[in-house]
């Protein structure tokens, strides 16, 4: 047991951590960084850590990478922050031009942090139909077990029970439909279930749904792809398609979440694009910056827009957060859309994604491995075992070989930056083998607490 870090220590004294029982950390105090490089965290104690979630999804090229800096030091010598009500800048209209290009939805409305986009999302959706005459449609549906952000707006569309418990009172609940996630495939008379079938059962669950709510409803929020809170359960492109069609034939907008699924994670730069289909609102975050700086945006259609724009003020949008479109946020999100194209990062990430498949081979064939999974840069692995509180366990032993990894529950996932040369690949494989099988020895020799799925 190495000496104290005074700074774990008074960060316990002073600063309330996310996500986090603070009483947990009377035992494991958090971990103290002083810097970061590539793929790697550095400790203050002189350990390194391989960041194998990027950060909480955010990181996508590397921790300090020169492009990103360099941009941000140019941006910080010109121009800081300047409100963006009646005022605007080279930074926030470049990255909405190129945004638009990129997705073909034309308006950008910038916000701090992903709960802030879902709730831009949401309000404009519901004052989108207001402002068509069509008021009663205010309330919103989600899929089971859906993420979407923690604020009290998102929250109601945020399918985690112990997120909401709490806050029960203060949240105006949205409908949820069943998850089309591939998981439920059931074993059938002749072949099991595939995940096209799975998605089609999911989408004739959402068409009752909507038959019989659509008048009421506004908007269907979803993370096309893969819901990664929920433990990275995946789905079929087919539900997407299906959506998207019921959406358009009972007047619904369709709200693609793409806050941690955008930016290439799942092999395309958006996961939407899989599908083929265009969503009415984009939401986009985490990586949107590479992984330095808060920024979100929600991107919609002309029609939507269009049906804002009056003589009238309060047929206007009149959401704004202090720091909308803040320059040094907007050029970072420049720079990183620079990288996709000068390093290829897509192609380039099927190579990664094969040697990573190849380096994990043994771990997903662990006998007590279900599930083995992946989609574009995410890995997930569900694990049997008996173990409750498996992930803090599993997390603790990651990190005393040098790796981060959080499962949440019982899946193990991995979803690292795009820059993992030879030896990052191998560290990470080996690295999750080992703790796999140092927390599964555990099993025997502890009682067991109460489950949690943290992500
Ligand atoms: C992380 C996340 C959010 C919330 O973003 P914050 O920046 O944490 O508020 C919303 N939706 C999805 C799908 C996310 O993964």
């Amino acid at each position: 047991m190495s000496a104290p870090d005074t700074l774990a220590h008074r960060s316990l004294a002073s600063v309330w951590h996310p996500c986090t029982q603070m009483k947990r950390h009377e035992a494991e105090p958090p971990v103290a960084i002083a810097r970061a490089q590539g793929p790697w965290l550095h400790g203050t104690d002189g350990r390194r850590y391989l960041d194998g979630i990027s950060s909480w999804w955010v990181n996508l090229f590397g921790h300090g990478h020169p492009h990103i800096q360099a941009a941000l030091a140019d941006q910080l010598a010109r121009l800081d922050h300047v409100m963006l009500a009646g005022f605007t800048h080279a930074p926030v209209v470049e990255l909405s031009e190129r945004l638009a290009a990129l997705t073909g939805l034309g308006h950008a409305f910038y916000g701090s942090d992903g709960a802030s986009a879902t709730e831009i999302a949401l309000k404009m959706s519901a004052h989108y139909w207001r402002n068509q005459g069509q008021s009663a449609k205010n309330r919103f549906v989600g899929l089971a077990g859906g993420y979407h952000g923690e604020t009290v707006g998102a929250l109601a569309v945020t399918d985690i029970p112990l997120f909401r418990e709490a806050y029960g009172p203060l949240v105006r609940l949205a409908g949820t439909v069943p998850s089309p996630d591939a998981r439920a495939a059931q074993p059938g008379e002749s072949a099991r279930e595939t995940p096209r079938d799975v998605a089609l059962r999911a989408a004739a669950a959402l068409e009752a749904w909507l038959a019989e709510h659509h008048a009421t409803t506004a908007a269907l929020i979803l993370e096309p792809l893969v819901q990664c809170a929920a433990g990275m359960a995946m789905h079929d492109a087919e539900y997407l398609r299906q959506a998207r069609a019921l959406c358009d034939s009972y007047n619904v907008h369709l709200v693609a979440d793409e806050i941690a699924v955008g930016f290439g994670r799942t092999g395309t730069m958006f996961a939407h694009q899989q599908a083929g289909i265009r969503p009415d609102f984009l939401c986009l975050s985490k990586g949107l910056t590479g992984g330095t700086l808060a920024l979100s945006a929600v991107l919609t259609t002309d029609t939507v827009y269009a049906a804002f724009y009056d003589d009238d003020v309060a047929r206007g949008f009149l959401h704004s957060h202090s720091y909308t479109g803040n320059p040094l946020a907007c050029r970072a999100a420049l720079a990183t859309l620079e990288l996709f194209e000068q390093t290829d990062a897509l192609a380039r990430n099927t190579v990664l994604a094969q040697a990573i498949d190849t380096a994990c081979a043994p771990l997903a064939a662990h006998p007590r491995v279900r599930h083995a999974r992946r989609q574009g840069m995410i890995w997930a692995w569900d694990v049997d075992t008996p173990l409750p509180d498996f992930a803090r366990r599993y997390h603790r032993h990651a990190m005393a070989r040098g790796l981060l990894l959080r499962p949440i529950g019982r899946t193990l996932y991995a979803m690292p930056p795009y820059v993992l040369d030879d030896e990052a690949v191998q560290h990470l494989a080996t690295n999750a083998l080992a703790a796999l099988d140092a927390t599964l020895a555990e099993e025997a020799t502890t009682p067991a607490p109460t489950e949690e799925r943290l992500p």
